[in-house]
Parts: structure tokens; C-alpha cells; sequence
């Protein structure tokens, strides 16, 4: 189980103004080289607590997560815990990694035989691994509890968005700061209390209440990631389902953006929108100059400045986009799917609200960029690596061009309005779909396409 080469999922790199990708989460390959470190405790710590009634775990996820965190922002200490329901599916050990800072560790519960913690490493960051062994008889879903605290220090961080501060305390999974599955796949849902003095707001990619000396983050679909903010320091902009929340010193007008998060939601919602529509979104617009990211209805951007062009809009799109493509694995050769469709399907807005020459123009540069690359196939039977940047975020959204081409705008219309809102997960799925839709000669040309 150690020692093991593991993909790193959760890449959101994003072009971003210049044309650099700027790397939300980066993405790479990560040793976990915990086999060569002899530090190993084996706590069996499985105090028998009673089951619960377990909570109702959605389709699509694996993990309901019941958080509780108290920060304290001055000091950076924080104190957390976890109770944790996974529904099974016949494994038996499954490792988590959390971040190397958090100490006094322990793993409880009924359905836990044995605990391992050994150091490790997570993207160049000190990490813990906790492997947990379940019994292999255990009726229901697994429930256990997961605590640990410690002093959250945000200046090692790479890249560098979580942080904790008297203004803004920001959490996403490159921290590592919840229990995170290592098999990079796993979704979940969400409820965690934050418990922090002062007067904050919060976002999330869901809802956020406001509770007895803090703030409660709800994320009820299917989530890898439990991404929050909370801010004391901000100026917010409304506009129809959006809030916007701007951290930066100084003043800038934000109403351009308002104006495009609204243009793409309602782009989208009605092509997609039935039967589940975007629920609003959250922008936060931050100081740094990189690292921005997106978890559907959360979007964090870098300073934007007052740069509102077309490639703002598609970013935008793009990222509200995911809000229906992110069915493949992320971690394998279908993450692909995730990342064209969103992107082509922005690459689509921008040709309704710029027009026709603003939409060649941007597929023109996606094809100037790759054309003296040596890039992998997209997708061939077997192939199971996740693709590299290029071949998602380019050499994909040209193939969904190419088939747009050959089927013609409206029966490529019903294609992706299929792709959107049924559930393909799968490349054979989309397959299927595209030969049902267009035909299978269509279908052929665009699986060679995708297989050069
Ligand atoms: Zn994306």
C-alpha cells in the first residue's frame, strides 16, 4: 500500500491573462514514500462507541463528513474533528492523509480493527498517512471519528491558498486540513461548524448558516473537496443569485464581473439548467498574484484588476460549467471529460454573447498551442493515464469542435445537452450518446479523432 506512485487528482490549472497556466493544484505525480521511514505508531485506539443512526449518504458520494473546527486565528491553532460515514464497498484498509503539522491524532470507533500513522508526504509537504483497517463484518456503513490539532502555519504551503489569518481564513484540500482519502476519488458531502471570534462570512460550494459563535458550511452534493473561506475583511457585490466577494485593498469596480457570472449562469441554465439549474455562486477575488480555483459554485480568483475581457468570461463559464461536467474520475484518462466539455462548452458562450470571430479566434490559439506539441491520444480503449494539461484543456475542446463540425451545430446541441445532463462518466458512454445522436459513421470519426 506504501510506497506507492499516486496521482495527484485535483488540477485546476487555468490560463490565466498572460497565458501561463497558473496552477490552482498542481498537477503531478507524488511519492509516498512512507515505507522508507521507520516511524510508525499503531494506535487500536477503537473505543467501542455505540452506532448512530447513520446519515443518508447521496448517490455519487462515499462520505458524509461531520466537522467541527475551532480556530484561532491569532495564533493559528486550530482543533478538529471529524465524524466520518462511509458506505462501504467491500474495502477493508483505506489510508488518509492529513497535514504533517496536526498532532495528537486518534481514530475511534466501532467498526475500526486497527490504526497506522506514519509520516509522509503530500506534493513536497509534510504530511501524516493514517491507515485505518475496518471490520470486514461490520454491518451499515462504517462510522468513525478522526481528531487531531495543531498549529495550522501557512507560509510552507504550496500553492499557496490556505491560510489563516485575522481577515480571511481560506481551506481547500491542498492543506490537507480534512482527512483526505487517498485513493483521490472518493466524493463526499459535507457539514462542518466553524468555531472563530470575531465577525466573519462565509462561502463554500454550498450553503453557509450562520450558528452560535461561528459558521456552518453545508455541502450536500458530491464534493472531493471541502473548500471554505471565511472573511472579516471584504466588500460584496450582489447581482440575481451571485456574491462577490472582493479581499483586496482598495477599490474596483465590480460590476463587469457580476455582470458575467450572470451572463453564463443564465447561458447555461438554459441549456442545461432542467432539471437541476446552477444554484448561484460565490466569486471571491483575492490579493495574490496566482492561484486561483473553482469548486462549482465557489470561485476564487488572483487580482483580477479591472481586466474584464473575453478571456474572463470563458473562465468564468468554464469553471461554472463543472457545476455538470465532473462525472468522470478525475484521477484517470476520463478526466478529460471534465475539463473539455466545461471548456468548450465556455468556448460556446463567449461565441453567443462576443460573436462567431471572438470563438475561432480563441480555438485558433488552442490549436496554435498544441500544434508542435507531441501529445498523447485523448482517449483509446485501455488507456487509463490521466491526461496532461494540453490534452485537456486544448487537444480535447479542438475534438469537441471537429465533432460539432461533422454533426452539425444542432444535433451537436442535443450531444452536449445529453452530456451535460445524463450521467456520463465514461468515454464509451459519450460514445454511445454520439452515435445515437449523429449516427454511427459520426461516432466513428470522432473516436479516430480522439484515438490520434
Ligand atoms: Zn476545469
Amino acid at each position: 500500500m506504501c510506497c506507492e506512485l499516486m496521482r495527484r487528482i485535483m488540477s485546476v490549472p487555468l490560463f490565466w491573462k498572460t497565458g501561463v497556466p497558473i496552477t490552482a493544484l498542481v498537477g503531478a505525480c507524488l511519492t509516498l514514500s512512507a515505507c522508507d521511514k521507520p516511524e510508525s505508531s499503531a494506535i487500536a485506539n477503537n473505543v467501542s462507541d455505540a452506532k448512530v443512526a447513520a446519515p443518508v449518504i447521496p448517490d455519487g458520494a462515499s462520505y458524509f463528513y461531520d466537522g467541527e473546527m475551532r480556530v484561532d486565528p491569532e495564533s493559528h491553532q486550530v482543533d478538529l474533528t471529524w465524524d466520518l460515514t462511509l458506505q462501504h464497498a467491500g474495502e477493508t484498509q483505506i489510508s488518509y492523509l492529513l497535514n504533517g503539522e496536526f498532532e495528537n491524532i486518534t481514530v475511534t470507533g466501532p467498526d475500526i480493527t486497527d490504526v497506522q500513522i506514519e509520516p509522509s508526504e503530500f506534493f513536497l509537504n509534510e504530511a501524516s498517512l493514517v491507515t485505518v483497517s475496518f471490520n470486514p463484518e461490520a454491518e451499515g456503513p462504517y462510522q468513525f471519528n478522526i481528531a487531531y490539532s495543531g498549529q495550522f502555519l501557512d507560509e510552507g504551503i504550496d500553492p499557496p491558498i490556505n491560510s489563516i489569518s485575522s481577515s480571511k481564513i481560506e481551506l481547500t484540500v491542498d492543506s490537507l486540513w480534512l482527512p483526505f482519502d487517498t485513493r483521490f476519488s472518493e466524493r463526499l458531502v459535507a457539514e462542518v461548524d466553524v468555531f472563530v471570534d470575531g465577525d466573519w462570512s462565509g462561502v463554500t460550494n454550498g450553503q453557509v448558516e450562520e450558528i452560535d459563535g461561528g459558521l456552518r458550511f453545508i455541502l450536500d452534493r458530491p464534493n472531493l473537496d471541502i473548500p471554505i473561506i471565511l472573511m472579516s475583511d471584504y466588500r460584496q457585490t450582489e447581482s440575481g443569485d451571485y456574491k462577490i466577494y472582493d479581499t483586496r485593498e482598495g477599490e474596483y469596480d465590480l460590476a463587469p464581473l457580476a455582470d458575467m457570472a450572470g451572463y453564463c449562469t443564465n447561458y447555461l441554465n438554459e441549456l442545461y439548467g432542467d432539471p437541476v439549474p446552477l444554484p448561484g455562486a460565490s466569486i471571491v477575488i483575492n490579493q495574490r498574484e496566482d492561484s486561483g480555483y473553482a469548486r462549482q459554485s465557489l470561485i476564487a480568483l488572483t487580482d483580477i484588476g479591472e481586466e474584464y475581457d473575453a478571456d474572463l468570461l470563458q473562465f468564468v463559464c468554464h469553471e461554472l460549467a463543472h457545476f455538470w461536467s465532473l462525472k468522470g474520475n478525475p484521477s484517470t484518462v476520463e478526466n478529460w471529460l471534465n475539463e473539455s466539455f466545461a471548456d468548450y462548452v465556455a468556448n460556446m458562450a463567449v461565441r453567443e454573447r462576443e460573436g462567431e470571430d471572438a470563438f475561432e479566434a480563441r480555438m485558433a490559439r488552442y490549436a496554435a498551442r498544441i500544434e508542435s506539441q507531441d501529445l498523447p491520444p485523448i482517449w483509446t480503449e485501455g488507456q487509463t493515464t490521466r491526461p496532461p494539461y494540453a490534452v485537456s484543456y486544448r487537444k480535447g475542446p479542438l475534438a469537441i469542435q471537429y465533432l460539432e463540425e461533422l454533426a452539425g451545430r444542432e444535433v451537436f446541441a442535443e450531444i452536449m445537452r445529453r452530456y451535460m445532463v445524463e450521467t456520463i462518466d465514461t468515454t464509451p458512454k459519450l460514445l454511445d450518446i454520439v452515435e445515437q445522436e449523429a449516427g454511427p459513421e459520426i461516432r466513428q470519426a470522432f473516436q479516430d479523432r480522439l484515438a490520434e
